[in-house]
């Protein structure tokens, strides 16, 4: 398992290596042809030039794809403001206010976002201000936003146009909710949708060139993208905000070039037949291919554990994508994506205290090996030390780590290939939790051991009947607080296209330089 972690760090420092070579000779050549002044195409675009338009870019799509168009498709030039209405009506029935309450406390517990950001008001300016265009698949209706030149919308339209065939083939709102309540499959899903929109984009651009992106040798395809961070909301969006929107986009066409290099567009429908079930596997396409599938991690109820005074707001799954960013926020992005790719199946649990909104966050993680778990062990000791700046009482052993923080107890105890953590709690809670998945009680220390004994005793004999006669875990659908939040509203404002227009005169030039 180590040698995986080894062969991609080998693999993408060639292709860096490769599209460093590239882009230097690309802008070399750029300087010479000078780029055309922008101004010719960037004036409003009638309703009839939109429609011709419109009409002939889905044409080529249909052609691109060997996807056929079934039944005529609604199309419309969109102002900002209506475009801004559509994007909060759809937030909010995806979701319901305590379902994005619940996300966004999981996102802070996870320290994804800051304590108290105002995640529902950011979302809707950052995705307004994104948004270029959008496929519908409810009505089956395009929108194109009407400030873009129409050279511009050209490339959105291909975008759009092909989740519209898709959704004419797949029907991708079902297709994409089948994979609920797992949120991580489902954003392997939406990985999918925009990834292969993108792929056909691309194709599209290199119309008249002869290439395609199949032609292209290996390489990072969303080295071609550019900066998509770059428009001022999301310049101040916190870093998760921004991978969590990117993702689909960029994750989701590195994945479905690859796929589809294999057989060309007639394995398109083979990925709707048979979706990525994880983001790890969107993440490493060979185990897509080799059909490597996640550990199904339960968790036990704490409900009776915890008490009255609590309630349960999220529990899902975080997926190799979701640890990557729980990682980055506290270690470098290199240790975070080499930590996260020993990811083998999680899940987590987030419960709040109804007086205090105090929070209590749990996880269970299965790792690839136990060499990864203690891995794992130490570095998450690193990432709990940084989240928490006051804490008191630290005790460490071999894969066990705890200290006393600001709102209880923080825990993290690797067994075997797996590791858990709690946060909010006490040791009674923790010893409860590990008792009902059946593992030795962590290490303690001496001092707290006898006069907590009895009281222990009881709690873990309630605790176990009550385990046996609540076996099952139910899921709630929401989303792991801030990734599926985000997902979902990025989707269900039907798939925005991020600002990839700006860095398509880029990509342009790289495939000009193939073309030579
Ligand atoms: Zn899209």
């Amino acid at each position: 398992m180590t040698s995986r972690a080894k062969f991609i760090h080998f693999g993408l420092s060639v292709v860096i290596l490769a599209i460093v070579c590239l882009f230097n000779t690309t802008r070399v050549r750029g300087q010479e042809a000078a780029v055309a002044p922008p101004s010719a195409d960037a004036k409003a675009t009638s309703d009839a030039e939109f429609i011709a338009a419109a009409d002939e870019v889905l044409g080529k799509m249909s052609e691109i794809t060997g996807l056929k168009l079934r039944t005529p498709l609604k199309k419309s030039l969109r102002s900002r403001e209506e475009i801004r209405a559509y994007v909060i009506k759809q937030m909010n029935e995806e979701k319901t206010l305590a379902e994005r309450y619940a996300g966004a406390r999981s996102a802070e517990a996870l320290g994804l976002i800051p304590k108290g950001f105002d995640l529902d008001a950011f979302m809707v300016n950052v995705l307004t201000e994104q948004v270029e265009g959008l496929y519908d698949p409810k009505t089956r209706e395009f929108y194109i936003a009407d400030w873009s030149p129409l050279s511009e919308q050209r490339m959105v339209m291909a975008h759009e146009l092909t989740h519209a065939l898709e959704d004419q083939h797949f029907q991708i709102e079902a297709w994409l909710k089948a994979a609920r309540p797992n949120e991580d499959a489902e954003l392997a899903r939406d990985a999918v949708l925009e990834g292969s929109a993108m792929v056909a984009m691309i194709d599209y651009l290199m119309l008249g060139t002869g290439r395609s992106l199949k032609d292209l040798p290996e390489f990072d395809p969303s080295m071609l993208i550019g900066d998509l961070g770059s428009t001022a909301t999301l310049q101040e969006a916190p870093p998760f905000i921004k991978d969590a929107l990117i993702f689909p986009y960029l994750g989701g066409l590195t994945f479905s070039a690859a796929i589809l290099k294999d057989r060309g567009w007639s394995g398109l429908p083979g990925l709707f037949e048979k979706p990525p079930v994880s983001t790890q596997q969107i993440l490493h396409p060979a185990f897509y291919r080799s059909d490597r599938i996640p550990q199904s991690v339960t968790l036990p109820p704490l409900e009776k554990l915890l008490g009255s005074g609590w309630t349960k707001l999220d529990e899902n799954v975080l997926g190799e994508f979701g640890w990557k960013e729980v990682l980055k926020q506290f270690l470098d992005g290199t240790r975070a994506k080499s930590l996260a790719a020993s990811w083998d199946g999680d899940k987590y649990v987030l419960y709040e205290e109804k007086q205090s909104k105090r929070l209590m966050l749990v996880t269970r993680l299965h790792l690839d090996s136990e060499e990864h778990a203690t891995r794992f062990s130490g570095q998450y000791s690193e990432v709990l030390e940084k989240k928490y700046s006051d804490r008191s009482n630290l005790f460490r052993r071999p894969n066990f780590f705890s200290f006393d923080g600001t709102d209880g107890g923080v825990f993290l105890y690797c067994f075997g290939v797996e590791c858990v953590t709690m946060e909010g709690t006490t040791r009674k809670v923790f010893d409860g939790f590990t008792k009902a998945i059946e593992w030795p009680m962590a290490p303690q220390p001496t001092q707290r051991l006898e006069p907590a004994a009895p009281a222990k005793t009881a709690m873990i004999f309630g605790f176990t009947e009550n385990n046996a006669a609540a076996g099952d875990v139910v899921l709630s659908p929401n989303f792991l607080q801030s990734q599926g939040f985000l997902f979902r509203a990025a989707h269900s404002e039907k798939r925005q296209i991020v600002r990839l227009l700006r860095s398509l005169p880029k990509a342009q030039q790289v495939f000009e330089t193939f073309g030579d």
